[in-house]
């Protein structure tokens, strides 16, 4: 019988009983088996036969596919071993972004992540008696230097802080805060159901826009355990406004024998305005104004790993370090480790626009964003070319992660426009940006797809992928 036309079979469709069966495909793919065992490719190869039989039987499934079983089986194996959780561009704008992952860890914070977790560690050994030692022993006096605290501990982030310092303080007992101070921070972190989790009762004082000295003086009872102070971070009380700072609240807190607790946010250990930047309340400015205890976040400002910090009085935090709640709430050794490596970058305050990623990104010249954007404007040109259009544009970067709120940097990037068909188009550029082995994170804003490069660093790793985005979008 003479050979069928090849296009004829390549053409036509196979029917259930061409596939091979489970053991015939796993022979076939032995190099496969032998690097990740049978478990995972049995899996794997049973789900894609399942899949192509599903296929045949509704007559879908052309015949020429199952001559690439092997190489397509070999990818959902790789799809399966490829982590969820990758690296990605953010050319979004806001430097701090919470869904990004807010900071980026410094080398050194990465250097002794690498150098520490895969060997035994004097987390809590004391390497001077050969006795049990303390994790807060080798951060603390750190902290205390940097802060001016008598006194410091850390916990898993700052809203274990915030919970951690009103449970040790005020549990069956009454807190007071300000009304204006009653936030919520992102989704689940509000700070009414915070005081309710701790065991404390909220005692509400002044109003949204206005609160006095004379209203928390006029709060305080026998049943009063502690004062709250919260900062405005997402958002900005703006006009008609007051309220009473630290360092009033502060006498008025010591007359009745209560401590006073601020809950900073995004901490800044340096003052930012030294770098142009807008300024940002610091703990120990809080201490000198008389807080008792300061909390704030170890990956907003600071620019280290997800951590929430306590630094205050010994007597505040003491009871903070005694209550139960901490043991659960305690810091994992690897943001230890990246946290500890962090501040120590604090000690060279010369070096640390360069060498702390956060305040890099924060203080990189408009001139220079501007100069990386006319660079690879024509490259991205061609790669889009010829539905969307590619112009240099000043942009406005955002701090972020409920830092500074009403704040902006200058900055600028590229704006990508479509020529045609508008809306629907940007979407999809953007999925297929999104859709790169490094996924690029812009914003679409007015009809315009930006992408503002002050958080590109390293440019290879955007024009690297346009090859292939002009690929997917031909
Ligand atoms: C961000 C923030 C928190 C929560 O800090 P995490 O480190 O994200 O837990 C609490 N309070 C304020 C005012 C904040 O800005």
């Amino acid at each position: 019988m003479a050979a069928p036309d090849e296009s004829v079979v390549h053409g036509s469709k196979a029917s259930p009983k061409d596939l091979p069966a489970l053991d015939k495909l796993l022979r076939d793919c032995a190099p496969l088996v032998a690097e990740h065992g049978h478990t995972l490719v049995a899996g794997e190869a049973r789900a894609l036969l399942d899949g192509l039989r599903l296929r045949a039987v509704a007559g879908q499934l052309a015949r020429i596919e199952l001559d690439a079983l092997a190489p397509t089986l070999a990818a959902r194996v790789q799809a399966r071993l490829a982590p969820a959780m990758r690296a990605v561009l953010n050319l979004s704008g806001t430097v701090i972004h919470t869904n990004l992952g807010r900071a980026l860890l410094a080398d050194a914070a990465l250097q002794q992540v690498l150098a520490l977790l895969g060997s035994p560690n004097n987390l809590e050994f004391d390497l001077d008696t050969g006795g049990r030692g303390d994790r807060d022993d080798l951060i603390e006096g750190l902290l205390c230097e940097l802060t001016g605290a008598e006194a410091a501990t850390v916990v898993n982030n700052n809203a274990a802080a915030v919970l951690l310092g009103i449970a040790a303080l005020a549990r069956g007992r009454e807190a007071i805060v300000s009304r204006g101070e009653l936030v919520e921070i992102g989704g689940a972190f509000r700070l009414p159901d915070v005081m309710a989790a701790a065991g404390a009762t909220l005692v509400e004082v002044g109003t949204t826009n206005r609160t006095h000295p004379r209203d928390y003086e006029q709060a305080v009872s026998e049943r009063t355990a502690l004062i709250v102070k919260v900062h405005a971070s997402n958002y900005a009380v703006q006009g008609f406004t007051a309220a009473v700072d630290e360092a009033t609240l502060a006498p008025i807190a010591h007359a009745a024998g209560l401590p006073l607790m601020t809950d900073l946010g995004s901490g800044a250990l340096v003052d930012l305005a030294k770098y142009g930047l807008p300024a940002e309340p610091l703990p120990q400015a809080m201490l000198a104004a008389g807080c008792d205890v300061v909390t704030f976040s170890g990956d907003k400002l600071l620019g280290g790993p997800q951590a929430g910090l306590i630094v205050g009085s010994r007597e505040a935090v003491g009871r903070i370090r005694k209550s139960p709640m901490k043991r659960a709430l305690r810091l994992s050794k690897l943001p230890f480790a990246a946290l500890e490596a962090t501040l120590r970058l604090y000690l060279r305050p010369e070096r640390l626009a360069r060498d702390l990623p956060t305040l890099r990104l924060l203080t990189r010249p408009q001139g220079q964003i501007a100069a990386l954007a006319a660079r690879l404007q024509p490259e991205l040109a061609a790669a889009v070319a010829p539905r969307f259009g590619v112009e240099v544009v000043a942009l406005q970067s955002q701090i972020g992660s409920g830092s500074l709120p009403v704040e902006r940097l200058p900055s600028a990037g590229l704006a990508v426009t479509a020529l045609d068909g508008r809306g629907r188009m940007l979407e999809a550029l953007a999925t297929a940006l999104r859709g790169l082995p490094r996924p690029v994170i812009g914003r679409i804003h007015d009809d315009r797809l930006l992408l503002d490069l002050r958080c590109l660093e390293e440019p290879a790793l955007l024009s690297s992928q346009l090859g292939l985005l002009k690929e997917m979008l031909a």
